[in-house]
């Protein structure tokens, strides 16, 4: 069967007979891919100008939902995914985590739109004034870039690696072109099939290339965005395009890496951390038969519980089930293909230059269900290095399957030196109980790895473990491991999106942003705004309050009611030597009162509730006899979907009312027109009826 091509629209496949792929357990042909014939500048072109302007005229919250319903429809066919995945080699364990790993990116993605305004573009950090008359200012925007973000992915992930990159540049609105590693294509093929055929995505926004990339990165443009993953040669190669370079294109890349776990020198074989070690070495050594990027390569361990470490380890890993995955009782399935077991068994090789096997065989293992002569099957091999200090290929040669090295390190110090040799990695784990070795690691370490796990039994139990890359986490690493970074919540969107400093008026930049900028012209709301519904409220609309005289006794009063008896706001103090001059308004009085001017009505309004306060600062003390007035501005709106309604409980709760967030500007100024406190409060506000 040959694989299909999705480009421009159409489902094709490429000329000639393709390059055969195959049952990595049974070793019988499955498939054939080729993209020979494609027109690869064309494709690129067709996602610019077709899928590209159809996601930027949606808003994030539109994006955001539309990956949520493909997430929906996507887990309806897990059935197919799982029995296609099971042909790659994986265990029902590792193909969750590819497959459900990879739906589980696009809820986690599509929850993020609640982060973003809903509009196709949105503001980024904090404003600045920039001058002394409040009328210049600056701050920045995000718009989606023009291009196609190109994704050529690595073979052990063949869901997961399309979805996780997919959702985000989804999210912020660019199309996609993937190019997964020919090896495992088949699989993201059916997983693509299925995204086409739910019509959820608008056309354009996802091609598929099965095979060789072609000339692609030749026709890439600085509004594109080209994402690798794979090994840090071939990332080299490509990264170093000279039309890559010359027009700029921002090219992020996860290469592998040499990652590490160091078990700490308080751990002892009596205390929990150490069978949490033993677990995780084991898991990260058979977990997707090894072959995962942040695989653990190196385990540092204390000179002198090396021995009994080993041991612990053996004993674990001789527990491992390897064959067929379809059998229940396999706990490790096979590599990906003949091809990754003759190279990791060359890299093992330089290994042994400098280390020894002291677990498993380089020639045989037993398999279950399965014949070892034609399933890409191997035994998880535990390497010893005892000179590390003085050896350089076990930091630097990935053997990418069920393969770890052993070493000593006598201190902390040490740990941390021996995790840098390592030149950048994507993550690294330390096993200890106490904090104060947690803390010398990871601030000594941090330079040199994308993530760091501590794990102790505290955490154990619902650790994600050593491995996971996470959606809301930062995902990459520095150095060797390519020096990009991915996913991590609103950070990976970020990657997207073109960043773009905006300077000029308040007023100016209020009306572009849609988010009310301190000193803009506020806008007459004609009626006060809690009686306004969600649509009829304007950025802008803003009150001026009557004024309030602070009084002594109001102070006197608010310390009893609310119990703060600090020395500030007692008239007696004697203030010499403190900040202030006399007798002080508490800050929360101040904002109480401003509440008590701006909210004005009796009467049910669609102001359902107060939910809180994001900001509030107090700039300038007040003193009894100060009048008080509240300028009250509605800065910005934010949409808020209406929950599923599963209970009767939950309409009690309100959760069928449409409604929306409204974040209101409250300044608090005296009557020398200076402000003494700001804050940005939120209200729930009922859509229209
Ligand atoms: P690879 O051989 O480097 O290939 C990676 C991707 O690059 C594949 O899609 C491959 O396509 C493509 N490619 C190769 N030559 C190309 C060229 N001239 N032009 C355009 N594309 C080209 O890596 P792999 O064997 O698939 O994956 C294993 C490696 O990936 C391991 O070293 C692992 O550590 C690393 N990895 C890293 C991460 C991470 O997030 N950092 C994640 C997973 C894996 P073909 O398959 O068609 O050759």
């Amino acid at each position: 069967m040959k694989l299909e091509n999705y480009v421009a629209g159409k489902w094709i496949t490429g000329d000639g007979d393709g390059q055969l792929l195959y049952n990595a357990v049974t070793g019988e042909p499955v498939a054939a891919a080729s993209t020979k014939g494609l027109d690869f500048k064309q494709l690129l072109e067709y996602g610019r100008t077709v899928g590209n302007p159809a996601l930027r005229k949606m808003t994030f919250h539109e994006r955001g939902n539309m990956l949520k319903a493909l997430a929906l429809h996507l887990r309806n066919h897990l059935d197919t995914f799982y029995r296609i995945s099971y042909q790659t080699g994986a265990t029902k364990a590792d193909s969750w985590v590819d497959i459900e790993g990879g739906i589980g990116n696009l809820f986690a993605n599509a929850s993020l739109r609640r982060k973003f305004p809903n509009e196709r573009f949105c503001v980024d950090g904090d404003s600045h004034n920039l001058g002394k008359n409040n009328t210049f200012m600056g701050t920045h925007i995000l718009v989606p870039k023009e291009g196609v973000a190109v994704h050529i992915n690595a073979f052990n992930f063949p869901v997961w690696g399309m979805l996780e990159k997919i959702a985000v540049n989804l999210l912020a609105g660019m199309p996609a072109v993937v190019k997964p590693a020919t090896v495992t294509s088949y699989l993201t093929e059916a997983v693509v099939k299925e995204i086409i055929n739910s019509k959820i995505l608008p056309e354009g926004a996802l091609q598929l290339v099965c095979g060789s990339a072609g000339d692609i990165l030749d026709h890439v443009i600085s509004q594109d965005v080209v994402t690798f993953t794979g090994s840090a040669s071939t990332g080299l190669m490509l990264k170093s395009n000279p039309h890559i370079l010359r027009e700029n294109v921002p090219f992020n890349m996860e290469a592998d890496s040499l990652n590490c776990i160091v078990l700490g020198e308080d751990v002892t074989p009596d205390k929990p951390e150490w069978d949490i070690f033993v677990k995780e070495v084991r898991k990260e050594m058979t977990l997707k038969a090894g072959q995962r990027c942040t695989g653990i390569r190196r385990i540092f361990v204390p000179e002198n519980k090396i021995e009994d470490l080993w041991r612990a380890i053996s004993a674990s890993l001789s527990q491992t089930t390897i064959g067929n995955p379809l059998n229940e009782k396999v706990r490790m399935g096979s590599l990906a293909g003949q091809t990754q077991r003759n190279e990791v068994k060359d890299q093992v090789q330089k290994l042994l230059a400098s280390s020894q096997i002291i677990y498993g065989s380089l020639d045989s293992v037993n398999v279950v269900d399965a014949d070892p002569g034609k399933g890409a099957f191997m035994s998880p091999l535990l390497l010893m290095n005892d000179k590390p200090f003085q050896s350089k290929e076990v930091h630097e040669v990935e053997a990418f399957g069920p393969v770890s090295t052993i070493m000593p390190y006598k201190t902390t110090e040490e740990a941390v030196a021996l995790s840098k040799l390592g030149k950048g990695s994507l993550c690294s784990t330390i096993v200890t109980a106490d904090y104060k070795t947690a803390q010398h690691y990871v601030i000594g370490a941090a330079t040199h790895h994308g993530r760091i796990l501590v794990l102790n039994s505290e955490c154990a139990k619902e650790s994600t473990g050593h491995g996971s890359p996470l959606p809301l986490l930062v995902h990459g690493g520095p150095g060797r491991a390519g020096g990009g970074e991915e996913m991590g919540g609103l950070r990976g969107v970020k990657h997207y999106l073109q960043r773009t400093a905006l300077q000029g008026s308040p007023t100016a930049i209020t009306a572009i942003t849609q988010v009310y900028q301190q000193y803009a012209a506020g806008k007459e709301p004609g009626k006060h705004p809690f009686k306004k519904y969600f649509e009829e409220l304007q950025i802008g609309d803003q009150i001026v309050t009557e004024k309030r005289t602070i009084t002594s006794e109001d102070i006197d009063r608010f310390a009893d009611i609310s119990g703060d008896h600090f020395y500030a706001h007692i008239k007696t103090t004697d203030f010499s030597g403190t900040m202030f001059e006399q007798q002080v308004a508490h800050g929360y009085f101040i904002m109480s009162l401003a509440a008590g001017l701006f909210v004005d009505s009796y009467e049910k309004n669609p102001v359902l509730l107060n939910y809180g306060i994001d900001e509030l600062r107090f700039t300038k003390p007040v003193y009894p006899g100060a009048e008080i007035h509240i300028r009250f501005t509605c800065k910005e709106k934010l949409l808020n979907d209406k929950r599923v309604i599963e209970k009767p409980e939950d309409f009690k709760r309100g959760d069928d009312i449409d409604k929306g967030i409204v974040k209101w500007l409250v300044e608090m100024i005296d009557d020398t027109n200076e402000i003494t406190g700001v804050a940005t409060i939120l209200t729930m506000v009922q859509h229209k009826p």
